[in-house]
């Protein structure tokens, strides 16, 4: 990728930063890329294409696991689940070999799993050596007619966010508008209702949370052309053109793609989430109200009445347990402060919030949520979080899956908010699961357990005294037994 078409990502005229003053995205600083490198952002962002090989060019460790790399689910074919790469060695990149081994890459992917299409992700290594995937794309789709798609994705361009980015520009450039969708059948929706289509982009379905929405668009008669990407297949990626609005769910990560659109085939777009009742109940209105259709509108508004009934009285049942509780979130971008929506919703306070891969918008709205006083945390580090958790007296920390270690360490409640959660929280039906989670968590006995002094130090006492000089850990030193509750470690 040309330096000129990273800048052009970069300065992305749809952010609403860039509006107001050209400054751009923010350049990486080192080590920007510890949260993930753009080629990083460009698979996660597509690698819920469920239908399609996604092959990775480059060294073996960039591919990551060799099973499912991403906690998304597919209502049908597994093949993203399957890890590709083209495990380039030294050898390769010595021989110049890079090229015809990414060329028999991806015939193999194609004769032994018949995919609707290949994708192609550069990584550092070919890039630095001048590996021209494009070309080799267009010569393996010509030859064995499949297509295959190019993601120039190389770790050193820059962040995970701008990975993202790369991944709608592909799909943009070689995917959407390649086809027309199919049309639907006449019986499909009850007399008098008319079908309006719609595109979610930046959805991923994690642990399956789309599906706690997509029986709401069925009630409505609304049809989801294609869900970029969660749960998604090639061709409805290439009809998404088709769409009456765009619904961008995770801001920033695929902005570019909804622009484009609006440019190209005139698809209008907003900017969404389905975290928490209040946020549920605004996307659907706006998704009826960009459609314009008086009866679609009136219809969705009772439907929001009724499950947002449903749902608070479910919810009540649990909110004593939960309300008044501190909660500190570590997690990036859009969750930041969509989040937070969910958790006031149950009553519960939001201490502080993580802003380290939030945009300047992100921050505006977490201060609309959180007051003028909302305590943003910058910094990554372990200490820094546990320090924040302590000052601030947090009872649960809600964070992505690389913190989940810090907090149990740390024998502090954690709920993991990010790709590698097992439970969906999104919509009506993800409120309920969000609240049963945080008080399963929060009331865990475990933690009780784990704060107590361990057996052997009381028995080491019994025996020794006060003196532990004579104890089997003597030589860990006083602190290796330090058992005092947390608020006096914090201290
Ligand atoms: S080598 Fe490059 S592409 Fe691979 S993981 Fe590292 S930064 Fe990312």
């Amino acid at each position: 990728m040309k330096p000129a078409d990273i800048s052009a990502l970069l300065d992305e005229p749809a952010c609403a930063h860039n509006k107001k003053e050209k400054s751009g995205c923010a350049r990486p600083k080192p080590g920007a890329s510890a949260g993930g490198c753009a080629f990083d952002g460009a698979q996660i962002a597509l690698l819920p294409i469920a239908d399609v090989a996604h092959v990775v060019h480059g060294p073996i460790a960039c591919a990551g696991n060799s099973w499912d790399n991403r906690g998304t689910r597919s209502s049908g074919p597994t093949l993203y689940r399957i890890g590709m790469t083209t495990d380039l060695s030294e050898q390769d990149v010595i021989m110049g070999r890079g090229e015809k081994r990414l060329f028999h890459g991806i015939k193999q992917a194609i004769d032994r799993y018949r995919p609707a299409a290949v994708f192609v992700y550069n990584t550092c290594v070919p890039a630095l050596i001048g590996d021209d995937i494009e070309a080799v794309s267009k010569a393996a789709a010509e030859r064995w007619g499949v297509p295959v798609v190019p993601v120039d994705s190389a770790g050193f361009y820059g962040t995970k966010n701008l990975g993202n980015r790369i991944a709608g520009e592909a799909m943009v450039k070689y995917v959407i508008g390649t086809r027309e969708p199919e049309p639907l059948p006449a019986d499909v929706a009850p007399e008098g209702i008319t079908v309006h289509s719609i595109n979610l982009i930046g959805e991923y379905n994690i642990a399956g949370e789309l599906w706690h929405i997509t029986p709401l668009f069925d009630e409505l008669g609304i049809r989801v052309l294609c869900t970029l990407s969660g749960d998604a297949r090639f061709h409805e990626v290439q009809t998404m053109h088709r769409a009456e609005v765009n619904m961008l769910v995770c801001a920033k990560a695929m902005i570019n793609v909804a622009r484009k659109m609006e440019e190209r085939w005139g698809v209008p777009w907003f900017e969404g989430s389905f975290y928490g009742i209040t946020d549920t109940s605004a996307a659907l209105r706006e998704i009826a109200r960009i459609v314009g259709d008086a009866d679609l509108v009136a219809r969705t508004e009772a439907l929001i009445a009724r499950e947002e009934a449903k749902v608070r009285a479910a919810l009540d049942a649990w909110r004593p347990r939960l309300e008044g509780k501190r909660v500190l979130l570590f997690t990036g971008g859009v969750k930041s402060w969509s989040v937070v929506s969910a958790l006031q919703d149950l009553g519960m306070v939001v201490v502080a919030s993580g802003t380290k891969k939030s945009t300047e918008e992100d921050k505006a709205r977490i201060l609309e949520l959180m007051g003028d006083k909302a305590i943003m945390l910058q910094s990554e580090g372990a200490r820094d979080l546990l320090n924040a958790v302590y000052e601030l007296e947090a009872d649960i920390l809600i964070a992505g899956g690389r913190n989940l270690y810090t907090a149990l360490k740390a024998r502090l409640p954690f709920l993991d908010i990010n790709q590698e959660r097992e439970f969906g929280y999104a919509g009506y039906e993800g409120m309920k699961e969000l609240v049963r989670q945080l008080a399963l968590t929060l009331e865990s006995p475990v933690w009780k357990a784990v704060r107590k002094p361990a057996p052997w130090t009381h028995k080491a006492m019994v025996v020794a005294g006060p003196e532990l000089g004579d104890s089997p850990d003597a030589e860990d030193g006083p602190e290796a037994h330090d058992h005092a509750p947390l608020a006096g470690a914090a201290a």
